[in-house]
């Protein structure tokens, strides 16, 4: 038998969906410009050319599945080159550690996608449907033609922001021009049509039905960074001291003196993107995006009371600020031990990208000995030993390359299928050339079980080597 308790209590809260109110004030424009610079920059970065040579991709970021390559301007990855992939992840995660002790959710308050797009959605809302009051209105009021027709425009242009979205991204996978077009006259493979169904799809519900939800419940991120964060680290905070108690301002009536400056308006509430109240003092919730900051400082100023009710606030800041004593400044919690060893720790891992990067060597050798059987005694009593060479051409032309053997022991080389010791590897193109290198009977080196060998690829028209260290096996008598 179940209790009336029992029948009544879900474990599950229902969804109150929320209104943010339109705002502005100087971190609502900063969000916009945030906006409009990363969603720029989605949007348009795959038709951005780059002209690499007649063999070569001209899209200036394209990562060439089919090719197993990562262009990034000036800038080829191989897939042997991963690491570098690797190190600019490190270096984003390095970033949010960063940003996250210095100032709190930084990241989630103004750059992330979720946020990002979310808004993005809201303003499309809010253009077609009005202002938070006209869209609870909205919401309330039964199915009619005005209801209809206004939703039906805010999903449509949903739909099509979701599907630029989805489509923005297929083109980073190959040429955008061409794939336009393929896509448009139903030319594209299936696996394009599937991934921009899956993120038009995905896009239309987070950023329009979804939105908070994604951060509070789905999104690991906040879990994981209040472990970064310490009470030196700025984050949005309600001067609780200097609001409450707080009480409505009525007409024409004075302040009471025992009054805080709180004058209980809901205006950071009604423009909160989260639904929540920041007078409640700090909440997994909260993602810092610091429009409550705009709001209140907007009541503030229609009051005459000073900004900065709602601020940017370390912990020991408002321990400092309750004792009387002003805070500290912004700088100096951002520039403290630890964000300056983060910072320290991604400047390194960039640096040393950075010289890998030109150090690197357009050729690539990879030598495979072939052990089954680890050497062959020929007709004459010389011991071969044979090897497959994979040999890299990075370059945007065929280049020739000259194969060759030094060690202490008296060796010599040859090619399979290939006179002379030249082999030519067309442009950006990888090739297997199988070699032989043989001791004569008697030497050193067929007798010894093992000899160091060194096999050696140069450029013959750029006069630069690459080597390769390797054994050589003999009889081991
Ligand atoms: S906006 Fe400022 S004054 Fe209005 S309720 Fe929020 S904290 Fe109080
Ligand atoms: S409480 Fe303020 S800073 Fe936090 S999410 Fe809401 S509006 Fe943004």
């Amino acid at each position: 038998m179940t209790s009336p308790d029992t029948e009544t209590s879900s474990l599950y809260a229902k969804r109150e969906p929320v209104f943010p109110k339109r705002v502005s004030g100087q971190f609502r424009t900063l969000k916009w410009w945030i906006l409009a610079v990363t969603l720029g920059i989605y949007y348009i970065a795959p038709w951005i050319r780059w002209d690499r040579g007649p063999s070569l991709p001209d899209q200036a970021i394209l990562v060439d599945i089919a090719n197993r390559r990562f262009f990034f301007f000036m800038i080829e990855i191989w897939p042997h080159e991963f690491y570098f992939v690797a190190g600019l992840l490190i270096m984003a995660g390095l970033g949010l550690f960063l940003f996250t002790s210095a100032a709190g959710r930084v990241w989630c308050g103004y750059a992330c996608p979720q946020t990002v797009w979310t808004d993005l959605f809201i303003l499309v809302e809010r253009w077609v449907e009005g202002d938070r009051n006209a869209r609870i209105r909205l919401l309330r009021q039964r199915w009619d033609l005005e209801k209809t027709r206004k939703y039906l425009t805010k999903w449509t242009l949903w739909l099509l922001i979701g599907l630029a979205t989805g489509g923005a991204w297929v083109f980073y996978f190959t040429d955008a021009p061409t794939l336009l077009v393929d896509l448009v006259t139903g030319n594209a493979h299936p696996v394009a049509y599937i991934t921009m169904a899956t993120l038009t799809a995905t896009t239309f519900a987070f950023g329009g039905f979804a939105r908070e939800q994604i951060c509070i419940y789905a999104c690991p991120w906040p879990r994981i960074q209040a472990a970064m964060m310490d009470e030196e680290t700025i984050t949005v905070a309600y001067r609780e001291w200097r609001g409450e108690p707080r009480g409505k301002l009525k007409k024409g009536e004075p302040v009471s003196e025992t009054q805080g400056d709180c004058i209980d308006c809901m205006a950071c509430v009604n423009v909160c993107p989260m639904g929540i109240d920041i007078r409640d003092g700090q909440q997994l919730a909260c993602i810092t995006c610091a429009l409550c900051i705009d709001a209140c400082d907007e009541v503030m100023d229609k009051i005459g009371k000073p900004r900065g009710l709602i601020g940017y606030l370390a912990l020991t800041d408002e321990r400092a600020e309750r004792a009387g004593q002003p805070a500290r400044s912004a700088w100096r919690h951002i520039f403290r031990v630890r964000t300056l060893f983060y910072t320290a720790l991604w400047s390194g891992v960039g640096v040393a990208l950075v010289v890998a990067l030109f150090l690197r060597s357009p050729i690539d050798i990879n030598v495979t000995p072939l052990r089954n059987p680890i050497f062959v005694t020929l007709s004459d009593g010389s011991i071969r030993n044979t090897y497959d060479v994979r040999l890299r051409n990075k370059q945007g032309e065929a280049r020739d390359y000259q194969i060759s053997v030094t060690s202490a022991a008296d060796l010599a080389l040859s090619l399979e299928g290939v006179p002379g010791s030249v082999v030519t590897v067309p442009a950006n193109e990888t090739m297997t050339q199988r070699v032989y290198i043989i001791a004569n009977r008697g030497t050193s080196a067929a007798e010894a079980e093992r000899t160091d060998v060194r096999l050696w690829v140069e450029d013959l028209s750029a006069a630069q080597r690459v080597h390769h260290d390797t054994i050589f096996n003999g009889r081991g008598n």
